[in-house]
């Protein structure tokens, strides 16, 4: 046989460097990640590229920004692109490391614009962060989105935490359910592609 693909990329869209030429290297304040994480999340349903989610990896300690994700499913056409993947995977090439939480790596964290889904669950958990900054973690995101965020556990968080991995959450909750609404808007007046898998089960 011959395959017709022997590997795959997530890039992220062109509009991200353009937003953030104005942004500085560091943002010392967690809650100004947490701010530009809501930006890059409203932006990227509007520009159509996936999902209304976003993410950043900062170095804990300064808050460099060593790298930003967003959904990019649809733009992509790969269904685990999400915007965790994306920004871990991009901290990962940035920096030549598959372990952020290396030896010789300050503490990175992981800023997202609601709890990971169950793919993105297990992605952090791999990654090597140190911190899981969301800015909440409640039913609303199914609820307001219609996403599937999978059978995840309800003691997620303390898995995260025998595990090392600080959880910060609330943080701007309502900024979030803002992007979240805006989009469900969308999604009712038929202005954008929801693309769950199965969704007609
Ligand atoms: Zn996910």
């Amino acid at each position: 046989m011959k395959l017709s693909a022997t590997g795959y990329g997530i890039t992220l869209p062109d509009w991200v460097s353009d937003a953030l030429s104005d942004v500085p290297e560091v943002i010392p304040d967690r809650a100004d990640r947490m701010r530009l994480v809501h930006a890059l999340a409203d932006r990227n349903w509007r520009e159509g590229n996936g999902g209304p989610f976003a993410a950043l990896v900062a170095e804990t300690a300064t808050g460099r920004i060593v790298s930003v994700g967003v959904n990019v499913v649809l733009a992509s056409g790969i269904s685990s692109a999400h915007a965790e993947v994306t920004a871990l995977g991009t901290a990962q090439q940035a920096l030549g490391t598959w372990d952020l939480g290396g030896a010789d790596q300050p503490e990175h964290e992981l800023v997202v614009n609601w709890r990971p889904c169950v793919q993105c669950y297990g992605a952090t958990l791999w990654s090597g962060v140190r911190t899981l900054a969301v800015a909440g973690s409640g039913p609303e995101l199914e609820e307001i989105t219609t996403f599937d965020e999978g059978p995840m556990r309800d003691d997620w968080a303390a898995q995260f935490e025998e595990r090392g991995i600080r959880v910060i959450d609330p943080l701007l909750r309502e900024e979030a359910l803002e992007v979240f609404r805006s989009y469900r808007d969308a999604v009712d007046a038929d202005a954008v592609v929801v693309y769950n898998a199965r969704s007609d089960a």
